[in-house]
């Protein structure tokens, strides 16, 4: 049914000025931060629905960014996590959730002779970074403009570039995302356009490069495939020229297939790296790989740390999730992601609307302006953001909540009728943007 009254948010707009008294603009991630009308306030969520400060209840497909993808309070992990609960919370010792989570891991993922746990997906892209450098002796890390691998100094480099700031297309210049950052990581760093196996390949043969870092699908600033033969050509420069090849899975992973990127490819990269679905909404990340590389942890001298590593309630919220993911949810997401993919192209053909609806149906790109699939990120870069906003704006106004930089995340809690309200919420915000000429 079509939405007559439009929402309002304004109970949410008052929280976050109040609270910014407390937190820094109110929020506890600058990705939570300048969103159009505003940042909201949750009360609690449920399958594919969120419940707002508002009392409004919103499709969700945001999903926390990424993690959600049995949706929002499954069943299965309320049960894991309350039963693990009563046993206590942190032991700085082994359980048998931990070790069950990790034989999960290593079963589902082509890659994982051994794993270890994290608790956020920046800390393990650090890890994998180590290793690499641990395993070749070598310093520098080739990574992709648009990829972002995390918010610490040496990885947050070009990842939303100003483009008139980044140099040529065939030598970017490193952009620092953020000020504070330290200069001196760039020289640590050589960052390359994604998708062109000659310009890599002729900077891996230079010898000393410690480890190529990557998403293996583009899914962060816009979704991406990687070109045919691709990854396949990056395994074997990678192996010829004696670099680590590390897929980040952050967002790939348990979500493109359950063994991630690696699997939908059949590409095998020496490390690689999760976080997000892996655990549904729990603070875990995992760096998986080849044993003698992940070895190196236990007895090559490499550290690894962190407190709150394989936290046993979001241990069993683990072993949980990864117990659920079976082949025929991934069947069902490609069927009702294609479904939701198809209903926009449709409606933007039949409106007008310039745009390019590209990646997998469980983690698309919806880009305004762009006339042609992007095929790496300055391509991306060129879309009309502005008229974007103005699109997801108008769209939470009509009960529907996506993410601003155009990543649509489905859950299989979004079912075909869920997908019917979007369309119906997507086709009015359309009319009314055209309407008003944005
Ligand atoms: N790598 C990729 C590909 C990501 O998408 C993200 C998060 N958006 C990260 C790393 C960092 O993960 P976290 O936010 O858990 O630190």
């Amino acid at each position: 049914t079509r939405r007559d009254n439009l929402l309002s948010f304004d109970k949410s707009a008052e929280l976050i000025e109040r609270n910014a008294q407390w937190m820094a603009g109110g929020v506890n991630s600058n990705f939570r931060l300048n969103i159009s009308p505003t940042p909201l306030v949750f009360e609690r969520g449920e399958g594919p629905w969120l419940y707002d400060a508002d009392g409004n209840r919103l499709i969700d497909y945001y999903l926390g960014m990424g993690p959600m993808i049995l949706g929002h309070k499954p069943q299965a992990l309320v049960d894991a996590v309350k039963q693990e609960i009563e046993k206590g919370f942190l032991f700085a010792g082994q359980t048998a959730v931990e070790a069950e989570a990790a034989r999960l891991v290593c079963e589902l993922v082509p890659s994982a002779e051994r794993m270890r746990f994290g608790c956020s997906g920046s800390e393990v892209d650090q890890a994998a970074i180590r290793l690499a450098r641990a395993a070749t002796g070598r310093k520098k890390i080739i990574k992709f403009e648009g990829h972002y691998h995390g918010w610490f100094d040496n990885v947050l480099w070009s990842t939303a570039p100003a483009l008139n700031a980044a140099g040529p297309e065939d030598a970017p210049v490193p952009v620092a995302g953020s000020k504070g950052q330290l200069e001196e990581t760039a020289e640590t760093l050589v960052v390359l356009p994604w998708n062109n196996l000659e310009l890599l390949t002729t900077r891996l043969a230079q010898g000393d490069i410690a480890g190529v870092i990557m998403e293996a699908a583009m899914c962060n600033a816009g979704a991406v495939h990687p070109a045919p033969g691709y990854l396949e050509g990056v395994r074997k420069a990678c192996t010829q020229y004696g670099s680590i090849l590390i897929f980040d899975e952050v967002i790939t992973g348990f979500r493109l297939a359950a063994g991630g990127a690696q699997e939908r490819f059949g590409v095998t990269p020496d490390l690689s790296t999760f976080g997000k679905a892996i655990a549904n909404g729990f603070p875990v990340a995992a760096i998986a790989g080849r044993a003698d590389l992940m070895d190196m942890f236990a007895t090559g001298g490499v550290v690894h740390g962190g407190t709150y590593n394989a936290q046993p309630i979001a241990m069993a919220a683990t072993a949980a999730t990864l117990k659920s993911l079976k082949p025929s949810l991934y069947a069902t997401l490609e069927e009702r992601g294609g479904r939701l993919m198809a209903g926009f192209r449709e409606i933007f053909a039949h409106a007008g609307v310039t745009a390019q609806v590209a990646g997998f149906p469980q983690i698309f790109h919806v880009a305004f302006g762009l006339e042609n699939p992007a095929r790496d990120y300055r391509d991306l870069a060129r879309m009309d953001r502005a008229a974007y906003i103005a699109f997801t704006t108008a769209l939470l106004r009509r009960g529907v909540r996506a993410l601003e930089r155009g990543a649509w995340f489905l859950s299989i809690d979004h079912t075909d009728s869920v997908i019917d309200e979007t369309l119906l919420a997507v086709e009015d915000a359309v009319r009314e943007l055209t309407a008003s000429g944005t």
